[in-house]
């Protein structure tokens, strides 16, 4: 199964793509994670892409696309994967088409932008592991640390309310407009977020089988 997780920043894409990946037993390949990991690691392209994503901004269509194409060429990707926040523009998308990856669904978790502000908030992240979570929904079991891998819980930079409003408009103007591209190849479904994780994954999963 060959997956695309589309939604607004904050909508809850990567909590669902953690969620979904075990129980279709698929690896869930989030561009930003990546870019987090190779800024961590001191790479050119973690620097390069640093500015733009401190600001919101999307990293350049070359690189992302640069990145997807070495991780989808890993073994693990045979049987299908997640791709959780990518693609991100049409050329992004155009770029899938022309490695001739064949999508079998797109879910567009949904959910109005003002809610997102207030979710954005309370989000915090591992910062060895990248895995997710919220102060209100999806509480760690010890406060602050990681219940994967006991790595410490922080606020992405780019969670800041400031940030937060640019990545909306970025999402809106250049993201928005895959839904018109997918549901043209007709493999678009609309989900609802939920306040509940649990009940966004259950509809996700529907949409997934559908
Ligand atoms: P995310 O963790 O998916 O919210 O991504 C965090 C940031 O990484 C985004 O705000 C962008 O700056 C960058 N990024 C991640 N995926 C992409 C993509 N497909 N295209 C462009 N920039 C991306």
């Amino acid at each position: 199964m060959k997956l695309i997780l589309l939604g607004a920043p904050g909508a809850g894409k990567g909590t669902q793509a953690e969620v979904i990946c075990e129980k279709l037993s698929i690896p869930a390949i989030s561009t930003g994670n990546i870019i987090r990991e190779a800024l961590k690691s001191g790479t050119e392209m973690g620097k390069r892409a640093k500015s733009y994503m401190d600001e919101g901004k999307l990293v350049p269509d070359e690189v992302v696309i640069g990145i997807i194409k070495d991780r989808l060429a890993q073994d693990d990707c045979k049987n299908g994967f997640i791709l959780d926040g990518f693609p991100r523009t049409i050329p992004q998308a155009e770029a899938l088409d022309a490695m001739g990856v064949v999508i079998d669904r797109v879910i567009d978790i949904e959910v109005p932008d003002d809610k997102i502000v207030t979710r954005m908030s309370g989000r915090r992240v591992c910062e060895k592991c990248g895995a997710s979570y919220h102060l209100l929904y999806k509480k760690p079991q010890e406060e602050g640390v990681c219940g994967k891998c006991g790595g410490t819980l922080v606020q992405r930079k780019d969670d800041h309310p400031d940030t937060v409003k640019e990545r909306l408009r970025v999402y809106h103007e250049q993201t928005e407009p895959l839904k018109a591209y997918y549901e043209k190849q007709g493999k678009l479904k609309i989900v609802e977020g939920q306040e509940e994780v649990a009940d966004t994954t259950k509809l996700t999963l529907a949409a997934i089988e559908a």
